[in-house]
């Protein structure tokens, strides 16, 4: 098993400059720089030009980005060109031949650089705007200099940017038939594999065993983590693994988070496929990629496609 090399959100190219966050002196003068980009995000939204193929992201210069919680993302080696966020609306009209765009629609078509650049100031945008207040004594907090921590004033603790880890799990039976499901909050024909939050104080591999457990009573073993990435709609990091089911279990759903669950040979996947019966989530998600590196090759098919005629 080849580990997952495509995933759409984990391509970033630029150096995040870790160490420059809490330099306030270099911090500046890279703001006051003509050849400094700004990235603008609200609500989980950039500007970018589009088309069918690609996407590209609109960056201003920093006398041209609005006011808003700013923060450093990196610098580009290649040509050595530094990049901010700010959250903060995005203008309205938006400037000819561009628009407002999310990862869950751009986050193929962009470059490696942009495609990173937006998850990265997406996440750190979403915590901005959720973390507002100290967890201690709820006095507003200040972001730091590079906008990767805020302070309290008044009891000086610093806070710091949040990831929730989730697993997500492709489980084969002894005949290498894949467990698809259908979430109960999701439209007809969508399944996907398991996931769910890893649990405070369990380790990824203990929530997959868990999580395949709750939703359908399968006791799986040989978990194998196969890559990860981030999905920052808010916070998490997917964490994708495999695992197996030995003989014998039959499928259990709750009916609650999970209307129902089958075994899928690839043959009968890609006859319910092409049946319409069933749709599998997007290619920028990382349970697709999961599901084609079982299949062996790329598969038609996503939720947005439109129904079977009846
Ligand atoms: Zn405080």
């Amino acid at each position: 098993m080849t580990p997952l090399d495509t995933l759409a959100l984990s391509r970033g190219t630029v150096d995040r400059l870790t160490e420059k966050r809490a330099e306030r002196a270099w911090l500046d003068a890279a703001w006051t720089d003509p050849g400094t980009r700004v990235l603008v995000v609200s609500d989980g939204q950039a500007l970018a030009r589009i088309d069918d193929e690609h996407a590209a992201l609109r960056f201003v210069p920093p006398a041209e980005a609005p006011a808003g919680t700013r923060f450093l993302l990196g610098r580009d080696d290649a040509d050595g060109v530094v990049y901010f966020g700010v959250s903060a609306p995005l203008p309205d009209p938006p400037p000819p031949g561009t628009r407002p765009a999310a990862l869950r629609e751009i986050g193929t078509l962009l470059g490696d650089r942009d495609a990173g650049l937006l998850t990265h100031a997406v996440a750190l945008a979403n915590w901005h705007d959720t973390h507002t207040h100290c967890p201690v004594d709820g006095t507003p907090t200040v972001p730091g200099p590079g906008g990767h921590v805020t302070v309290c004033p008044k009891d000086g603790t610093e806070h710091f940017p949040r990831t929730d880890p989730a697993v997500i799990m492709l489980v084969t039976d002894p005949d290498d038939r894949c467990l698809l499901a259908r979430n109960a909050a999701w439209p007809g024909r969508r399944v996907s594999i398991l996931a769910g939050f890893v649990d405070p104080g369990e380790s990824a591999e203990q929530a997959v065993i868990r999580e395949v457990a709750e939703e359908t009573q399968i006791k799986v073993t040989n978990v194998r983590y196969v890559g990860s990435q981030p999905w920052p709609m808010p916070r998490s990091l997917m964490l994708g693994f495999r695992a197996e089911a030995p003989a014998g279990q039959a499928i259990v759903v709750d009916r609650e988070e999970i209307a129902e669950a089958y075994w899928f040979s690839r043959d009968e996947l890609l006859a319910a496929i092409r049946a319409r019966e069933i749709a599998l989530p997007p290619p920028v998600s990382i349970a697709r990629q999961i599901i084609e590196q079982w299949y062996g090759a790329p598969l038609p098919s996503t939720w947005s496609d439109p129904p079977a005629r009846r």
